[in-house]
């Protein structure tokens, strides 16, 4: 047999690699246009700030390598321009020479990822624009910003890369502007949870702006559609990537209409000869079972074995994906897995969501720190369909669990129950997943009503009646304007002062003792009142981004962190 592969890098390279396993007589063709083959790209944005030392180690395998263990031949600087499918062969273009040939196969391996996007915009071409997507990319940017003269970067879009990126140069010591078009960064947390790593872009100097784009170019400074000029010396673009698939749709083969090459089960393309993995295909969500597109790695890799254990007779079982990722935001550690509330909102789900603020181990044991943790799941069934945790903690080792949940189709009292280790200086006996399933589990049966942290500022400008059951000298540190301070300890003795006769919120530091007092009162015959999940520490969070830069006037009397 011989297979012939386009694209040396996750899936690509992975493909081949199996391919080799699973058939020691095969030939192995692999084609890759750029120089390099098998490289991080995920670990490119860490060279500009020399977390990674050197280029070169950022190239994992080299075609000898592969050559000498995998007896794959690896041809770089070599672009397949067109597929014969009838024929069966590419046709390769030599990039040192230009000169074309062709090559048959038996079977076709697409992997030829995804393209950044770079959009026409007004003055563009008198930009200095970079990309950060290969290794040559990454190569010409640090070399442009360390010729001595930058000082000035502009990151356009808030994706994993564009943040990924504005850290990374910020860490590198120049002055960084992260410019995303809609009203957040990094989609796959929801509103609420991203505004904690807003406020730690803002808190580490990045000049953050969100909900306006860039309208047009003035040489390197951008001017954006609210009419403000962003200065700078050099741009990178990074408002996402498209599924490279021009190959594929010149060979007729069946594409979404987003352009990404459909596939079965087996990621056989609408062609048996030709299988496609990675950034460029459509892959199953087991979350929603529709399509989806899941630009990440891991699945990449996860889907190059699955093709070549197809292509060499091996039976495959398709769970398909959830969508799991995470990034470090300078001291923080966030992780999502599954749906996000907005993606449940478009997708037309009936869902509830529990947002906990335990502290990430035992508070006494040294760095224990808030560990903020949303859970979002189906009602009335409570299966779990996402989760998000941010912290300066162990924060995706908590979604690693909740995605492995998720796979398995656990619910909520599966979150609850989950037995996970415990020792002070790692945990709690009860970890962040359990309070958030317990919380859900609460309101799914109906045992306390919850305000979220975003409804909170509306009810506040309404007149809303808060009771704060803080101690006095918390509250007097900082609280919700208007709100009405009932410690605890003082809530039965003073339970006269509380209205039956209109809604009553309930907020403490974290959310916990305020459940406490809501349980209380409905114990004692009142039916208006609410827990605020998260209590005052999560207010500020989510208000001190947007109070910050729309210079809003606060609805707290001082911020607590
Ligand atoms: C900056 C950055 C950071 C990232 N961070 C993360 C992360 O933290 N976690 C995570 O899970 N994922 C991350 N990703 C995404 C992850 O790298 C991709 O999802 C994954 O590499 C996709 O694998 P792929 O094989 O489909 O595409 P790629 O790895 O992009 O490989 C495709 C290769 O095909 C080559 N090629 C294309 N067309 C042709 C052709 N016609 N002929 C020959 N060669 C061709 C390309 O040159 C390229 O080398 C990151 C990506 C980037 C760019």
């Amino acid at each position: 047999m011989k297979y012939v592969i386009v694209g040396g890098n996750t899936g690509g390279a992975g493909a081949a690699a199996r391919l080799r396993r699973l058939d020691e007589n095969a030939q192995i063709i692999m084609f890759e246009k750029g120089e390099f083959v098998s490289y991080s790209n995920c670990s490119l944005p860490y060279r500009l700030s020399e977390t990674v030392a050197d280029t070169d180690d950022l190239v994992l395998n080299t075609p000898q390598s592969l050559h000498d263990v995998y007896n794959i031949q690896t041809r770089v600087l070599s672009e397949v321009v067109a597929i014969d499918r009838a024929a069966k062969r590419v046709r390769v273009k030599n990039l040192q020479d230009g000169s074309e040939y062709d090559e048959n196969y038996d079977k076709l391996v697409l992997a030829p990822g995804a393209n950044a996007v770079v959009p026409p915009i007004k003055g563009i071409d008198g930009a200095k624009i970079f990309t950060v997507k290969t290794v040559d990319d990454v190569k010409r940017l640090y070399a442009f910003i360390r010729g001595g003269r930058v000082k000035n970067i502009s990151v356009i879009g808030g994706g994993f890369i564009g943040v990924e990126v504005a850290v990374n140069l910020k860490g590198a010591g120049y002055n960084v502007s992260l410019v995303e078009a809609t009203p957040q960064i990094l989609r796959t947390y929801d509103y609420d949870m991203v505004q904690i790593l807003q406020k730690e872009m803002l808190d580490n100097g990045v000049n953050l702006i969100v909900g306006d784009s860039v309208s047009s170019f003035d040489k390197n400074d951008l001017i954006l559609s609210s009419g403000r000029r962003v200065p700078g010396d050099a741009v990178v673009m990074a408002i996402g990537v498209r599924a490279d698939t021009a190959l594929a749709a010149a060979a007729g083969l069946e594409l979404n209409a987003r352009g990404a090459i459909k596939v079965d089960a087996n990621y056989c393309t609408s062609d048996p000869d030709i299988y496609a993995v990675g950034d460029a295909v459509e892959v199953f969500n087991a979350v929603t079972r529709k399509p989806f597109m899941l630009q990440l790695a891991g699945p990449a890799q996860k889907q190059a074995r699955q093709a070549a254990d197809h292509i060499c007779g091996l039976p495959v079982r398709n769970t398909g994906f959830v969508g799991s990722s995470c990034i470090k935001v300078f001291s923080y550690n966030a992780a999502s897995t599954g749906l996000t509330a907005a993606q449940c909102e478009q997708e037309g789900i009936n869902y509830g969501t529990a947002y906990v603020l335990p502290r990430d181990r035992v508070g006494i044991m040294p760095g224990s720190c808030p560990m903020h943790y949303k859970v979002i799941f189906e009602k009335p069934t409570g299966r779990v369909l996402g989760a998000q945790a941010i912290s300066k903690g162990d924060a995706p080792k908590r979604i690693d669990v909740a995605a492995t949940l998720i796979k398995f189709g656990g619910t909520a009292d599966d979150l609850r129950d989950l037995e996970l280790c415990y020792a002070p200086p790692f945990n709690s006996p009860k970890d962040a997943g359990n309070y958030a399933g317990l919380v859900a589990g609460n309101l799914l049966q109906g045992v306390y009503k919850q305000v979220r942290v975003d409804e909170v500022r509306g009810l506040v400008e309404s007149g809303g009646y808060f009771i704060d059951v803080r101690p006095q000298a918390m509250y007097k540190k900082g609280h919700i304007k208007g709100a009405v301070n009932i410690p605890v300890s003082q809530l039965r003795e003073r339970i006269g002062e509380i209205p039956k006769d209109r809604p009553v919120y309930i907020h403490c530091r974290i959310g916990q003792t305020s459940y406490n007092a809501v349980m209380a009162l409905q114990g004692r015959g009142f039916t208006n009142v609410y827990n605020v999940s998260g209590g005052f520490i999560g207010i500020c969070y989510f208000e001190y981004f947007n109070d910050v830069s729309l210079k809003r006037e606060p609805i707290v009397t001082n911020y607590l962190f």
